[in-house]
């Protein structure tokens, strides 16, 4: 058993809570990723399992071992932070047996282990390059090498994507994600990029004000959000105030009203909810079909059409709409046209509304 566990984990700076009782286990060999948006906790949380913050209550236990006021250089935990922080003036070769080196591992074990490293990252001709000569990309695979070098138990990523540009960063993930995996390492991973968080993580602990607003596998809480703060921040979503009086009808802001699956209703408490619908969820049809149950007459108000998939803003009364398609299944789409969105009633999901401050 070595399970990260925290319990009731509270930061406080001065008055204002960081990190607000968190309770949490980190399964073996798995990447967990604390998403949410900035200021949320993420990156203190991540300082408290490594040792490098104190908590103000709570406990970080690892292995069944109480690591609480265990300083961070006897935790046996790699680091990689937003800033990388490698040595400029060092080779490749040297950042990474730098951990080595501290651990006065001795010169043969080090060169070796440094080999195998670069062999793992793919950078094997550069073990002479200062890093200051490197790309973001390489530079990024160092950090890593270096957080590894010393087979920690416990990987620890802030940011680590954020300063590449779109398509590595992409790129990264998938890298990062299949060495995790090949390794079997387990991960935690901060980062605000919810698309990030559901390529990489086997398991998302959405954050909210220092809290655990959700805990997960990325597509449930996709698909089942608890909340509209959670639904907000997962993906692009529908997410309209509507009028619920605990029968199948609920009514939407234009007065017209569309009926939910049984499931949903029982899920939603009657009083202030929203319904959610994935864009995904939403289906057009020309205006020329046959209206049925669910089906809200609009108008194509903008097309956000970018070859790989088109998504369609519609103008219905009261309210707008997105709906998700590829350009290959409508064809003719143009703004200003006419159109029928369907929610069918398995999509729509009833969630409590995020509570005022
Ligand atoms: P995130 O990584 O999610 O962006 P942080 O953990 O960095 O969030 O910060 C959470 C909150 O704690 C923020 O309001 C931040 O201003 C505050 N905070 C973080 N570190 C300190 C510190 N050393 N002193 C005072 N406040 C801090
Ligand atoms: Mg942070």
């Amino acid at each position: 058993m070595t399970h990260l566990t925290l319990q009731a984990v509270t930061k406080r700076f001065h008055t204002a809570y960081a990190v607000d009782h968190v309770d949490l286990t980190v399964p073996d060999g798995k990447l967990v990723c604390f998403l949410g948006p900035s200021g949320c906790g993420k990156t203190t949380l991540l300082r408290i399992i490594a040792g490098l913050e104190t908590p103000s209550s709570g406990t970080v236990a690892f292995a069944g071992r109480d690591l609480t006021h265990v300083p961070a250089n006897q935790r046996d935990f790699g680091m990689v932070f937003q800033s990388l922080a490698l040595f400029p003036h060092m080779t490749v070769a040297q950042n990474i047996a730098y951990p080595l080196r501290l651990r006065r591992v001795g010169n043969d074990a080090q060169a070796a282990r440094v080999a195998e490293l670069l062999e793992l990252i793919q950078l094997p001709h550069m073990a002479d390059r200062p890093v200051s000569r490197l790309s973001g990309g390489q530079r990024q695979r160092v950090a890593i090498a270096r957080a590894i070098a010393s087979s920690p138990k416990l990987l620890l990523l802030d940011e680590p994507l954020s300063a590449l540009d779109a398509k590595l960063r992409e790129a990264m993930q998938v890298e990062i994600r299949l060495l995790q995996q090949r390794l079997g390492i387990t991960t935690i991973m901060v980062t605000h990029d919810q698309r990030e968080a559901m390529t990489m993580a086997d398991e998302i602990v959405v954050m909210e004000k220092g809290r655990i607003a959700q805990v997960g596998k990325p597509l449930d809480i996709y698909r089942n959000p608890v909340s509209e703060f959670v639904a907000d921040f997962i993906g692009l979503g529908n997410i309209l105030p509507v009028t619920f009086d605990g029968t199948d009808r609920i009514g939407l802001p234009g007065g017209q009203q569309i009926v939910v699956d049984a499931a949903l209703r029982a899920s939603g408490a009657a009083g202030d909810v929203r319904l959610l619908i994935r864009p995904e969820d939403v289906s057009m049809r020309a205006a020329s079909a046959n209206p049925g149950p669910n089906v809200l007459a609009g108008k194509v108000a903008f097309i956000r059409d970018v070859g790989s998939s088109l998504e369609a803003t519609i103008d219905c009364a009261g309210f707008t709409l997105t709906a998700a398609t590829t350009p290959r299944e409508t064809p003719d789409l143009q703004v200003g046209m006419p159109i029928f969105a369907e929610l069918p009633p398995h999509a729509c999901k009833l969630i409590a509304a995020r509570t005022a401050q």
